[in-house]
């Protein structure tokens, strides 16, 4: 069977990784978590004080990006792969509110970009994945089969994070992972590299109100849509 690319974009806490994981698992496909690499450099940045006093030391950022392995893991538990960091599990370490509040701006950097992009690239290109993140269909696969791009309300994104990270075990209040998700929408929508925006080939799917059976099953028809074309 014709093995493609699916690139799913969206808003921060759309729920993009929950589809794109459960769609992986589904067909069979890689699932890539580009949102778990920028947040494995922030943490990079943080335990080695590259992130102090609000601020970011980028030259040295930039000198050690050759020290930084981000690698993913199979969880048995979850069936879904955890980010390693220097061979090291991050998967908790990265969802954390410090990390969330810095990544960014970290992602912001070009030439952090320019190193996680070409990574993903290498990580797709016998495609038979499904990658999700801000600028897969834009810029990382451009040529993507299958593009969606997905959105829902900040109250409901904001909602969803709570219960997400209260799942895992991380304190969270509503007001403060409202103000993050706003905020990083913000940065992420208006930042000069590669900003989050639809590509203008990508199907919108608003899940505001669709359940998440529901959501699974229009993303199978569009994958089934795809490869039988
Ligand atoms: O998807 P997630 O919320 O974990 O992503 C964390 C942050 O990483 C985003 O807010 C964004 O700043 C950045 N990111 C990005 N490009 C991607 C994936 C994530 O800039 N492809």
């Amino acid at each position: 069977m014709k093995k493609i690319v699916i690139a799913i974009d969206g808003f921060s806490s759309s729920g993009k990784s929950t589809m794109a994981k459960d769609l992986a698992k589904e067909i069979g496909y890689t699932y890539i978590d580009t949102g778990a690499m920028y947040r494995a450099v922030t943490l990079y940045c943080i335990q080695n004080k590259l992130i102090e006093n609000g601020r970011i030391d980028e030259k040295t950022v930039q000198d050690s990006l050759s020290d930084i392995r981000i690698t993913f893991q199979l969880n048995k538990d979850t069936g879904r792969p955890d980010a390693c960091l220097n061979g090291i599990n991050v998967e908790k370490e990265i969802r954390s509110m410090e990390v969330a509040g810095w990544v960014s701006l970290v992602a912001a950097l070009g030439f952090v970009r320019r190193e996680l992009v070409s990574k993903q690239q290498e990580m797709g290109k016998a495609k038979g994945v499904v990658m999700d993140g801000r600028d897969i269909g834009t810029v990382v696969f451009p040529d993507a089969e299958l593009k969606i791009f997905v959105t829902a309300s900040p109250e409901v994104r904001a909602r969803r994070r709570v219960e997400e990270l209260i799942a895992k075990g991380v304190d969270a209040s509503y007001q403060e992972v409202l103000e993050n998700v706003k905020k990083r929408d913000h940065i992420d929508s208006t930042r000069e590299e590669s900003p989050l925006r639809q590509a203008e080939d990508a199907l919108v799917l608003d899940n505001s109100h669709i359940s998440i059976p529901d959501q699974k099953k229009w993303l199978l028809e569009q994958y089934y849509r795809v490869i039988n074309e």
